[in-house]
């Protein structure tokens, strides 16, 4: 069965111009889709009364219900039910029930009631009102070429209370509505697009579920959105799915839904009994911060040091001043030696492992050879027989300073969880072994 379909519009010079943002259409597709409604559209539309009579018929034509909100309200800049009238070809009239029930609020609150007031218990013939439990203006219930159209209030409380009154109970439990679920599975140190690629065989337009990615700050996050009869089946379809996706990007993945990169890293040290200590530069702290998010971290986290100037890589991390000097600060050798040096020199016990990150944040610093946004990033492990790894790879990316130090931690958590792991990094790493 066909599943029925949403279209919501918002009315009101304020949202069109951006100086409101549209939080009505927000709320309103999520309580929608939750009742396994499908929103076919969105649209803003000025107070301006041809493109409101143009967007109910457009709306009206592609979807089931049509959701409006805003321009009801007293004044002549709301035009929404003129609007409607214009679009239904009928004339407007004074309900008198909505007449009383606005003078009745008037009367709650002690207040005159204005002769504009009365504007606002004029509807289409043929509608009926909608009844405001928040505020004087009723809303506005008609049939439109077949759609059913809900007029409500702009005023986000009062539009809450008219959905959760009126319009919910009329989506609830219609024929074809389904029931929706969204799993998410996240991943780091490779391309949106490189993913995209991996996956072009799945991502089926209309396909259950529908396969999407998103990225944040070079963490790409697939989403599997899928719908059944009930909530069981359409957890089973998103399960079939995310096999397939698994197979694809296997280990690429690191967590799903509400996991974060650093609860990932935190999880697999935790069950090596392993721990983890860092050496920042860049990112100036992020990287422990990151891990110290974590409820419970103390038990694999042990230390961290910012080391800023080169002074301090060499007296706190043992980083030799001719390393710096030959190969700079930003290199890889200097990156290798931040990591490796503290390892080596036995403070922490095996199995132990070092992040640390070196680079330039920007926005000044940069030079042809290395750029803003150039971080090297080393991981070593110190394993129980002494021996011990060190993992190097070079990080580019362009962004603003917030943005290069964000995206180096999740790198240089990425390139721990590997390294742990034993998984390839997906950019081109240098291994030693010492
Ligand atoms: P009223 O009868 O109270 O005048 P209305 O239907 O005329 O209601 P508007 O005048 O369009 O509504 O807006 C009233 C208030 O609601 C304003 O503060 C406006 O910023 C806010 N508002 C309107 N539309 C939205 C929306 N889509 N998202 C969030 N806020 C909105
Ligand atoms: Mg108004």
């Amino acid at each position: 069965m066909r599943q029925p379909t949403v279209y919501l519009l918002s009315c009101g010079d304020e949202l069109l111009f951006g100086h409101t943002l549209d939080t009505n259409s927000a709320w309103l597709a999520q309580e929608c889709t939750l009742l396994g409604w499908r929103i076919v559209g969105h649209r803003t539309i000025g107070d301006v009364t041809p493109d409101i009579v143009g967007a109910f018929l457009d709306a009206a034509s592609r979807a089931d219900v049509v959701i409006v909100t805003g321009g009801l309200g007293p004044t002549r800049d709301d035009r929404t039910r003129n609007g409607l009238a214009h679009a239904m070809g009928v004339s407007l009239f004074e309900d008198p029930e909505a007449v009383e029930e606005i003078a009745a609020r008037f009367r709650q609150f002690k207040r005159p009631m204005g002769e504009n007031n009365k504007l606002q218990a004029l509807i289409p013939e043929g509608a009926k009102r909608i009844f405001n439990p928040a505020g004087t203006a009723p809303g506005i219930e008609a049939d439109l070429l077949g759609a059913r159209v809900f007029c409500v209030p702009g005023v986000p409380k009062e539009m809450r209370a008219m959905f959760d009154q009126t319009i919910r109970p009329h989506l609830t439990g219609a024929p074809g509505a389904t029931s929706e679920y969204m799993r998410r599975l996240h991943l780091c140190g490779c391309g949106e697009s490189e993913i995209g690629a991996m996956l072009q065989p799945l991502m089926r337009e209309r396909s259950n579920p529908e396969i999407s990615t998103t990225v944040a700050e070079t963490i790409v996050t697939v989403r599997l959105y899928a719908n059944g009869a009930t909530l069981d089946e359409a957890k089973r379809v998103a399960g079939e799915a995310e096999k397939e996706v698994r197979a694809i990007l296997g280990g690429d993945i690191y967590g799903v839904d509400g996991e974060t990169l650093q609860e990932a890293v935190y999880r697999l040290l935790k069950e090596r009994g392993a721990k983890v200590v860092t050496a920042e530069s860049c990112t100036g702290g992020m990287v422990a911060a990151m891990l110290v998010d974590v409820p419970g971290v103390s038990d694999v986290f042990l230390d961290g040091v910012v080391a800023y100037a080169n002074e301090t890589k060499t007296r706190r991390l043992g980083v030799p001043a001719e390393i710096i000097e030959k190969y700079g600060a930003v290199s890889r050798e200097t990156a290798r030696a931040m990591a490796e040096t503290q390892l080596r020199a036995g403070t922490f016990p095996a199995p132990v492992y070092a992040l640390a990150t070196t680079g330039v944040a920007g926005p000044d610093g940069g030079t042809p050879e290395k750029p803003v946004g150039t971080v090297w990033i080393a991981c070593s492990r110190l394993d129980p027989d002494g021996h011990g790894l060190t993992r190097t790879t070079l990080f580019n990316t362009v962004s603003d300073r917030h943005g290069i130090r964000l995206r180096s931690a999740n790198a240089a958590l990425d390139l721990l969880r590997r390294t742990i792991l034993d998984i390839p990094v997906r950019s081109e790493v240098e291994d030693f072994t010492w």
